[in-house]
């Protein structure tokens, strides 16, 4: 018999107490009875996956975002665990990973209990910046005490794996207050440390101030200095950059959103939730009155099937995210075709110009640090011909 695959699932949760002024994700505040709703549709959900997939795959993590998943009161959550764990039944292993993402402000010591109870081992803490100044300016609902009291609470029970994300080129940032808030993360010593840069979204308020010209975002060399001063910071203190923007201690990387880079199967579950399945991309309804009605299947019609073109590209361009990039015999594997032949003749150019380099024993290519601050210019350069 063909041994089961491996496959990654994320369950969205649209709840947030309230929006931020930057986000553009799929999230809103909701009453306690649309949340039991919502509750109710992805079990149907997960129940129309499980007969699809139980005797091909495994679960190999699992990762509850959002939105705020602890914005779900703890029975709330429990019911979703709860059915997790049915849903598993298949497994023989429980997933090696298994990540809640939580809002400081909104993790309570229940919540906390029924994480444990459910198996979650793995926290993110949505921090984004350690001063109260900004945290306010970005419309978060948490100042950094609140943040520490959950962090915390959350060490205290036990938990040995979390991730805080921070943001860069927040409006009033500044390189001191930046690195202040670096310095304050740090002396936590989370196991794995994300930091994105705001990115301003059409139809945010942010966007709306910007057009008005009332938002003062850091300049493009403040921007390049905070990059290099998290790399710099951080790789001191003993964290290793594994993607443009992720740093993990020994063995403490995101297995889940490896999953994305490395061209991994998952399933997206919940409002809006993407998936790349059995060599098809797709999404779910992002109406939330179409998700509940929906009976089981809740996907949207265009299901879109890569061809082999279009998955060799994604293949270059996610992985060329990771530090370590592309693994020459995984692409040959996967592929059947060696990629230095695919790109005869591309790939010397971008290593003369110092933005490819090979590994020493020529098994892997990545983006250099250069190539990184150019990393438009050398993913075109992965574009196949028709
Ligand atoms: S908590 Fe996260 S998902 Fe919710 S509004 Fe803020 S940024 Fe968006």
């Amino acid at each position: 018999m063909k041994s089961k695959q491996p496959l990654s699932l994320y369950i969205h949760i649209p709840f947030c107490i309230q929006k931020c002024l930057y986000c553009d994700f799929l999230s809103a505040s909701a009453s306690d009875d649309a949340k039991d709703a919502y509750i109710g549709a992805l079990l149907e959900e997960l129940a129309f996956w499980k007969e699809r997939i139980k005797m091909q795959y495994y679960i190999r993590t699992i990762f509850i975002g959002g939105g705020t998943p602890t914005c779900l009161s703890p029975e709330q959550l429990f019911r979703l665990g709860d059915a997790l764990q049915q849903f598993f039944t298949f497994n023989e292993e429980p997933p090696m990973e298994f990540t809640l993402e939580a809002n400081p402000g909104t993790v309570t010591k229940p919540h906390i209990q029924i994480m444990k109870e459910i198996g979650v081992d793995r926290v993110s803490l949505g921090l984004q910046s350690a001063q109260n100044a900004e945290l306010k300016r970005l419309g978060r609902i948490h100042t950094y005490e609140d943040f520490v009291e959950s962090y915390g609470m959350l060490r205290e029970s036990g938990f040995h794996n979390i991730n805080i994300d921070l943001m860069a080129d927040i409006p009033g940032q500044t390189i001191g207050s930046y690195q202040a808030t670096l310095g304050q993360v740090l002396a936590l010593g989370p196991e794995h440390i994300s930091s994105y840069n705001l990115i301003v979204e059409e139809g945010t308020p942010f966007y709306q101030m910007q057009e008005e010209g009332k938002l003062l975002l850091p300049d493009e060399d403040t921007d390049r200095e905070m990059y290099e001063l998290t790399r710099r910071l951080l790789e001191e203190k003993g964290y290793k950059r594994y993607e443009i923007s992720n740093y993990a201690k020994e063995g403490k990387q995101c297995l889940h959103n490896l999953t994305y880079w490395e061209m991994g199967e998952y399933l997206g579950i919940g409002l809006g939730a993407s998936s790349y399945f059995d060599g098809c991309r797709f999404s779910n309804v992002r109406d939330m009155g179409c998700y509940l009605s929906r009976h089981g299947d809740k996907r949207e019609d265009d299901i879109h099937k890569l061809s082999k073109k279009e998955e060799m590209e994604e293949f270059a361009f996610l992985g060329l995210r990771k530090t370590e990039g592309i693994s020459l015999p995984e692409y040959k594997k996967r592929f059947g075709v060696d990629l230095k032949e695919i790109y005869c003749g591309r790939l010397e150019p971008l290593m003369k110009k110092h933005l490819l380099a090979e590994s020493g024993n020529h098994d892997r290519i990545y983006l250099t640090n250069l190539g990184i601050d150019v990393s438009n210019v050398v993913l075109a350069e992965f574009l196949l011909d028709d």
